[in-house]
């Protein structure tokens, strides 16, 4: 019975640490973005499809052109021959550094509206655009808004602007804005350029972060591209990407629209941009060269980062422990050699890639190999989990890692206090069920796009459950007696 109440309260405490972290990675009101949606919305052409092109599209084109206008910002919009209109303003710095340049795209495709793609990213650049012009002091960077034109037919404005308008001479930061999806948190997902800068400097300026490293080493590797990807191989310029991608199947539809459009998103886009844009606005370091900066960020509330050349270092102290953890068994010694085998594999792997955090990773692998085979098996599952949620999404380096070390936390204790002393278990699980998951929920989102949280939060309750119960029932069967077995008293009476 105690073992059941135990089970359960132990089950539910799972489930909400899953339901917290789902919260966690929700984005906040929707309020705040409902008057830059409503004045995107009330441009004529913005709310039916209006691809290059088209009626909508010229119309749209018009709205815009009288919406500057009436800006107090200097105006250089750039018409091509092709019919593209790239929309420029500028708002003029105190100093001669290169511009922060925010970028959204304000053709969509024909297939939709483009309600989020990238009708989100146009009501924030607007919206960002009058609060600049409103504001009194001058920024120490010169602010540049850049509505790129023919973003959907290969990224014609992104090209003409970098290629033609005096603006972009000097090169400078870009904040770029987009959409793969309706809904969800807005992902720090690329960086271009200096990326140690850059992150550096959305650490304390993105009030919710959601960043990974890896992921954006893996989209470096796709052939997904977006307006930033014209800047990517000019050293002078920097920049960041960010986009929400829920609600996957609604990307490049028609339902991609007002309907579908997650207030929520749009405003976690918003304060994100602005952020972002503010930092670097009174930023008087301009980057240089190419730094990576392995990242990521936990629930929602802090941005990790370190500087590449730790990886190595962290990768070895791993390898330390791991080494440490050899111990008696054969079995162990055994089994360490093929994890050392596989984790040297992973990281040349990973190297050869030029995977810069997946380096730190196969050393994380290594430990938990180790762990498996070397500690109890509760520890062992929870490192296997570790190796699980590394696997997925391995920039979550420091989410894989906490689960690992709040096992042999609770292991320790176990052994301090006793098998019976009470809920001490629930301490490492609860990191676990924060930690672990996260990676997890994020990879299944990655992959689908389309679930929704609580879809999620149920596959990630499922599949975590068995391990809360196989750590409950590890820790809470008793040994078994040493053997009093009376054989060996017959034996020894024998002849
Ligand atoms: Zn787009």
């Amino acid at each position: 019975m105690r073992r059941l109440l135990l089970f359960v309260s132990g089950a539910l405490l799972y489930l909400a640490l899953l339901a917290l972290n789902q919260w966690c990675l929700e984005p906040g009101s929707a309020e705040s973005a409902q008057s830059a949606l409503q004045r995107w919305r009330t441009l004529p052409g913005a709310n039916v499809p209006h691809p290059l092109g088209s009626a909508a599209h010229a119309q749209l084109g018009e709205a815009l052109e009288r919406h500057f206008q009436a800006l107090p910002l200097e105006r250089a919009h750039q018409k091509t021959a092709a019919g593209l209109t790239n929309f420029a303003l500028r708002r003029a710095g105190t100093s001669a550094l290169p511009p922060v340049v925010l970028m959204a795209h304000w053709d969509s495709v024909a297939a939709g509206p483009g309600a989020a793609d990238d009708g989100a990213g146009m009501s924030v650049l607007l919206e960002l655009a009058e609060r600049c012009a409103k504001n009194e002091a001058a920024p120490l960077r010169s602010t540049i808004f850049l509505a790129t034109d023919g973003e959907e037919r290969g990224l014609l404005g992104a090209k003409a602007f970098f290629e033609e308008h005096p603006w972009a001479r000097d090169g400078g930061v870009l904040i770029n804005l987009e959409a793969r999806g309706t809904s969800g948190p807005v992902f720090l997902f690329e960086t271009i350029g200096n990326q140690r800068a850059l992150i550096a400097t959305a650490q304390p300026a993105l009030p919710f972060p959601a960043a990974f490293s890896l992921a954006a080493e893996i989209y470096e590797r796709m052939p997904n591209d977006t307006d930033l990807s014209v800047f990517r191989a000019d050293p002078r310029w920097h920049g960041c990407n960010l986009a929400f991608i829920r609600g996957l199947e609604h990307y490049h539809t028609a339902q991609d629209n007002a309907e579908n459009l997650s207030g929520a998103s749009v405003a976690h886009m918003l304060e994100s941009a602005e952020g972002l844009l503010e930092a670097w606005q009174r930023e008087a370091h301009t980057p240089q060269g190419r730094e990576p900066a392995p990242h990521t960020s936990l629930w929602g509330r802090v941005l990790l980062w370190w500087p590449a050349r730790a990886n190595l270092p962290l990768a070895l102290t791993l390898c330390v422990f791991a080494v440490l953890m050899l111990r008696s068994a054969w079995r162990a010694w055994l089994g360490g050699w093929l994890a050392l085998a596989c984790a040297a594999l992973l990281g040349w792997l990973c190297q050869r890639m030029g995977l810069e955090s997946g380096v730190v990773i196969a050393a994380l692998g290594l430990v938990a190999s180790l762990a498996a085979l070397e500690a109890r098996a509760a520890v062992a599952l929870l490192a296997q989990l570790t190796l699980l949620s590394a696997l997925w999404l391995p920039a979550a380096l420091p989410q894989a890692a906490l689960p690992l070390l709040a096992a042999l936390l609770g292991e320790a204790l176990r052994r301090i206090l006793g098998r019976e002393s009470g809920l001490w278990w629930l301490l490492p699980l609860a990191v676990v069920g924060m930690a672990a998951n996260a990676p997890f929920l994020l990879a299944l989102e990655w992959v689908q796009g389309s679930a929704s949280g609580v879809a999620q939060a149920v596959i990630a309750g499922l599949v975590g459950l068995p391990w809360a119960y196989f750590t409950h029932t590890t820790l809470y069967t008793p040994a078994k007696p040493p053997s009093t077995a009376s054989p060996r008293a017959g034996h020894l009476s024998g002849p």
